[in-house]
């Protein structure tokens, strides 16, 4: 499926480019972000399937989003660098667990 995903976002990359993928890539934070708010204001354990869906989605779109800009930008780049972050953050969880 990840090859899929890969093939995909870069045809997609490919065909409309950087500027209106950066610019969706935008629209998609905001929608997910309202998503996140509402999932949130309903309470976790009562919001019902619609709202979860559409968290769901739009999780998904963000994600193919960002695939595009990491394909435009340089994939090996940024796995190493969420590497590196990654690796800081499990530093920080192992002092405040006091390992
Ligand atoms: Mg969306």
């Amino acid at each position: 499926m990840d090859n899929k995903i890969k093939k995909i976002s870069k045809e997609a990359l490919d065909f409309w480019g950087y500027e209106p993928q950066s610019t969706m890539l935008i629209e998609e934070m905001g929608e997910l972000i309202k998503a996140l708010c509402k999932y949130k204001r309903f309470g976790y354990e009562k919001a019902d399937e619609e709202i979860k869906n559409n968290l769901l989605e739009e999780l998904a779109d963000v994600h193919n989003m960002l695939e595009q800009m990491e394909i435009f930008f340089g994939e090996e780049k940024i796995s190493q660098i969420r590497l590196e972050k990654l690796i800081r953050t499990q530093n920080r969880i192992n002092k405040l667990k006091g390992e």
